[in-house]
């Protein structure tokens, strides 16, 4: 692995002598520019919530060459000139006390940190082919726990055929585990958030709700699904459920300008959701719910019947459930319960308390 002394979280001077980047001043730069030595108080990040944060800065990164699909889906679409294949670059921090705890075993923490940017990729209907990690670390953590991690993370990638190649290592406050992963799809097979047409049935792999529980440390991620229906060409957009699945949807709905109408008898709810009582309903559960990894699509209308048989040919043991159609009421998601509708409530987003 490249880069493996231990390096000042916080930024400082090692005695290395490593680059340090200062960010000079502007020219002529005298304070605000106001004149006013207090400035207004500042938007805070929290206040912006996660999409408010990623829409400032996508407006700001521009856009790179070879770059068929860029911010604003589960993996970024590069595509080289001739090639075959398309790369598929995603990334994706764990942070102790926000993704795990300090007395989560090391191998769980390894896997859900893999498992977060392969099921990005499975997303795309892509193949997973490298993982790089950054892992920053006090200097009191146990060298024991942080090879167990990488035992967690090597398996699960062996599983899905994809390798850890390199990294970084850091000093800092807490445990938190960075992974960068690359894979590919046969050029132009990529599914993006943005193809949902109105009338499109919207399927989710599996059952959600109650991660919380321990299944957000034991997903398996759905790559050989994803591959199935990015090969068949299956499906019109698709996602992973990672923050819950109104949350995600309406990703799917804005990237895609539709609405959509959810059933709530269909929404296929997990046990673990059932077996929570924390006042909250199991179908608030699978609705509000994240990190459950399953496989959130559109099958156009056309061919929802063919799609349900050969699917439950190739996954006889894993169910692709339809839970409601996309509408033409752009930004509008609706669930139909007990013969009414109503407006479905936001779903957990980063930031946002
Ligand atoms: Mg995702």
């Amino acid at each position: 692995m490249p880069g493996q002394t231990m390096s000042d979280g916080a930024g400082r001077q090692g005695r290395a002598g490593r680059f340090r980047f200062v960010f000079p001043p502007a020219r002529g730069y005298a304070g605000p520019v106001n004149g006013s030595r207090s400035s207004p108080s500042p938007e805070r990040v929290g206040d912006l919530g996660e999409r408010g944060l990623i829409r400032r800065l996508a407006a700001r990164v521009g856009r790179g060459r070879d770059v068929a699909r860029g911010i604003g889906d589960d993996c970024a679409v590069v595509r080289v000139r001739g090639a075959a294949w398309d790369w598929l670059l995603t990334t994706d921090p764990v942070i102790e006390g926000v993704h795990f705890l300090p007395d989560t075993p090391g191998r769980r923490i390894g896997h859900k940190a893999a498992g977060r940017v392969i099921s990005d990729i499975a997303a795309m209907g892509g193949e997973p082919l490298h993982v790089l990690f950054d892992l920053v670390a006090p200097p009191a953590a146990s060298v024991r726990r942080i090879e167990d991690i990488y035992r967690g993370a090597t398996a699960l990638c062996a599983r899905h055929g994809a390798a850890i190649v390199g990294g970084d290592v850091a000093r800092g406050p807490r445990l938190e585990l960075h992974a960068f992963a690359v894979g590919r799809v046969e050029r132009g097979r990529a599914v993006l958030r943005r193809g949902a047409r109105p009338g499109d049935v919207i399927h989710v792999t599996g059952r959600l709700g109650g991660s919380i529980l321990g299944r957000h440390l034991a997903f398996e991620p759905r790559v050989e699904a994803g591959r199935w229906i990015a090969r068949g060409g299956w499906a019109t957009s698709m996602m992973d459920v990672s923050d819950g699945l109104a949350s995600d949807l309406r990703r799917i709905l804005e990237e895609s300008r539709v609405g959509a109408d959810l059933d709530a008898a269909r929404i296929p709810v997990s046990a673990a959701a059932r077996r929570l009582r924390d006042g909250r309903g199991a179908l608030d559960h699978a609705l509000g719910d994240g990190e459950d990894f399953e496989l959130l699509f559109t099958v156009s209308k056309s061919r929802a019947t063919a799609f349900a048989r050969a699917w439950r040919r190739a996954f006889p043991a894993l169910p692709a459930t339809p839970i409601g159609v996309v509408t033409p009421a752009r930004g509008r998601l609706m669930l139909r319960r007990d013969g009414s509708a109503g407006p479905v409530g936001r779903g957990y987003e980063h930031f946002v308390t």
